[in-house]
């Protein structure tokens, strides 16, 4: 088993030990772990949202690395980040990330035209075809940042907090946009994250399986498997549910990521 999603309590919203998590996840028999903490730098240009503690980069990458060599015999731990995508917030990422050589970098839409996606407010003045289609109009904007990163973080996010009365992100209502995303995903090696955080979805995991088979069809053949756990307890969960449903459209690997580089993981 991996984790390519994780959070410990270098980000925020999380209160976990990261050498807890590293020790659960062997007690679990995995191989390898991503700590990827929220690097939310594009809530800097919003000001609503200062109360919001920044990640401190240099804490984060140098305790990690610790924690990575004191276990290599055990797990092989993968030091990430999470990146909140916006695109003022390109230059900051661009200039603080080149200083760390992180394994991993997710580039995640947690905003959408300066508002949170989380916030039932966003979803109050839009209709769900504005709400969804602005979303996916993000990702599609993320994918041409400028700083490098790996993994298109949990597409479908929009869904979790939505207040519409079918969530559902239909691929039918944003076809050409969802083909542009997987196509330009492709064409850079972007990796799809399946993430196994789907609350408030009705999903077992996002992207919907519409998403997913597209990508496939489409040449797609990097795959990530996150959990997105902010608690030991759901580290890797519903790896198993999801390995068994990506055999069974025909993938045969997920990826882990070392220095950048994906490392085939036969399901
Ligand atoms: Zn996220
Ligand atoms: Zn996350």
């Amino acid at each position: 088993m991996i984790d390519t999603h994780t959070h410990c309590n270098h980000s925020h919203d999380s209160t976990q030990d990261p050498r807890d998590m590293i020790e659960n996840a062997i007690s679990l028999g995995m191989e390898y772990l991503a700590i990827t903490d929220h690097y939310d730098g594009e809530l800097t240009f919003l000001p609503e949202f200062d109360y919001i503690p920044q990640i401190d980069l240099e804490r984060h990458f140098s305790e990690l690395n610790l924690l990575k060599e004191e276990y290599k015999d055990k797990i092989q731990v993968g030091v990430g980040i999470e990146c909140g995508y916006m695109k003022e917030a390109n230059d900051l990422y661009l200039k603080n990330l080149a200083k760390y050589d992180f394994d991993f970098t997710i580039n995640s839409i947690h905003t959408i035209e300066y508002e949170d996606c989380y916030m039932k407010s966003y979803f109050d003045k839009r209709t769900k075809f504005e709400a969804y289609n602005a979303y996916l109009k993000a990702v599609r904007e993320s994918l041409d940042c400028s700083y490098h990163y790996d993994s298109v973080g949990h597409i479908g996010y929009v869904m979790r907090k939505s207040t519409y009365s079918d969530p559902m992100l239909y691929s039918d209502d944003h076809k050409d946009l969802i083909d542009d995303i997987l196509k330009t995903m492709i064409y850079k090696g972007k990796a799809l994250e399946i993430n196994s955080q789907s609350k408030g979805t009705g999903l077992d995991f996002l992207p919907t399986k519409e998403i997913i088979v597209r990508y496939k069809q489409l040449g797609g053949q990097l795959i990530t498997f996150g959990s997105d756990a902010h608690t030991i307890n759901r580290i890797a969960e519903k790896y198993a549910l999801v390995a068994d449903y990506l055999k069974s459209i025909g993938f045969e690997y997920v990826f882990k990521y070392l220095s950048h580089k994906p490392v085939a993981v036969k399901l």
